[in-house]
């Protein structure tokens, strides 16, 4: 950043390209010289049309579900997992849980078991 010399310290904004005194832009923690990019008046022009157009789309945000719904394939149960660990576990390529407790996998297993198991002798 090359400051002027003798003159106060001046910033260029970047949306009207004008150079203004370091005054004219707001204060911002996040920024390097702890001025915001933009000037006061593009910044209230922006913020103004930003906060019109947020409130005509507000009703219509929606967020992601973080949430997956899965089945139980012995009750019908609906089970909640994490979306990020579904995701993760398709990455891996591992299976989806299909019980919602140990209980419903151990009745499946049974259910498959039980004919081979049924009289052979
Ligand atoms: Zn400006
Ligand atoms: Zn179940």
């Amino acid at each position: 950043m090359t400051l002027p010399e003798g003159g106060p310290p001046v910033k260029r904004c970047t949306h009207c390209g004008e150079e203004k005194p370091l005054d004219a832009f707001p204060r911002d923690r996040d920024s390097p010289d702890g001025r915001f990019w933009w000037c006061k008046t593009c910044n209230n022009a922006a913020s103004r049309e930003y906060y019109a157009r947020k409130k005509e789309e507000a009703p219509a945000i929606v967020k992601p579900p973080k949430w997956v719904a899965l089945t139980c394939e012995t009750c019908g149960g609906e089970m909640r997992y994490r979306r990020s660990d579904i995701e993760s576990r398709k990455r891996r390529g591992g299976p989806l849980p299909r019980f919602c407790s140990p209980r419903c996998r151990g009745r499946a297993q049974r259910r498959v078991a039980e004919p081979s198991r049924a009289r052979r002798g």
